[in-house]
């Protein structure tokens, strides 16, 4: 049995894709950087944890914290891309299994929107707004999320993000980051969160 190590996964879209929501420059520092410091991060820390075998000295409690810093960085990146895509394909108004969650759960998209916005723009400092699908109860919630510390909740996955750190939207927006968030819902992947829904969904309790 082998470990592996976190890697930078590829954009699945060019670096024009986003504009002119997120420019090139913006998603190529983001992308480049800022997310590949979170690989980098996450993999000097699994570096720690093996060197422990070996008698190295280890602060489990400082591990344990960065461990929720960094993987967290790496995998709400992650999803993040995924969930946008180019506003010739993407935005508008949702179809499918997520549509009728938001029609079930918010009662309208308009209802939806608003609320996302909202934990998005009122998120203190650095952070996520996260929508998460409870299988327990077939409802579908929206989350803040500080930093990257995602506070994990075993029925619930996380089926959309919004990065609302600095480093997201800086180049582009300054200070704005209201108009930041408006400009997101051009972009995101309804097809992509359907997808992940179905997945949920479908695999095993
Ligand atoms: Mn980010």
């Amino acid at each position: 049995m082998k470990s592996k190590f976190y890697e930078l996964p590829a954009l699945s879209y060019d670096y024009k894709a986003l504009e002119p929501y997120i420019s090139e420059e913006q998603l190529r520092i983001h992308h480049d950087k800022h997310h590949q410091a979170y690989v980098d991060g996450a993999n000097a820390l699994l570096k720690k944890f093996d060197a422990r075998k070996s008698g190295e000295t280890f602060d489990a409690k400082a591990a344990a914290k960065e461990l929720s810093f960094h993987v967290g960085g790496y995998l709400l990146h992650t999803l993040f891309w995924k969930n946008m895509g180019s506003p010739d394909k993407c935005g508008g108004e949702p179809d499918g299994l997520i549509a009728e969650y938001i029609e079930k759960d918010f009662g309208s998209f308009e209802n939806f929107k608003k609320e996302y916005s909202q934990v998005a723009i009122s998120t203190e400092g650095s952070g996520w707004a996260a929508l998460s699908l409870c299988r327990n109860t077939n409802r579908i919630f929206i989350q803040q999320i500080e930093k990257h510390n995602v506070n994990s909740i075993p029925s619930h996955r996380i089926m959309m993000v919004l990065d609302v750190w600095e480093h997201a939207y800086y180049i582009d927006y300054k200070n704005v980051r209201p108009e930041y968030v408006e400009a997101f819902w051009n972009l995101v992947n309804w097809d992509e969160i359907n997808r992940r829904i179905k997945v949920w969904l479908d695999s095993p309790l």
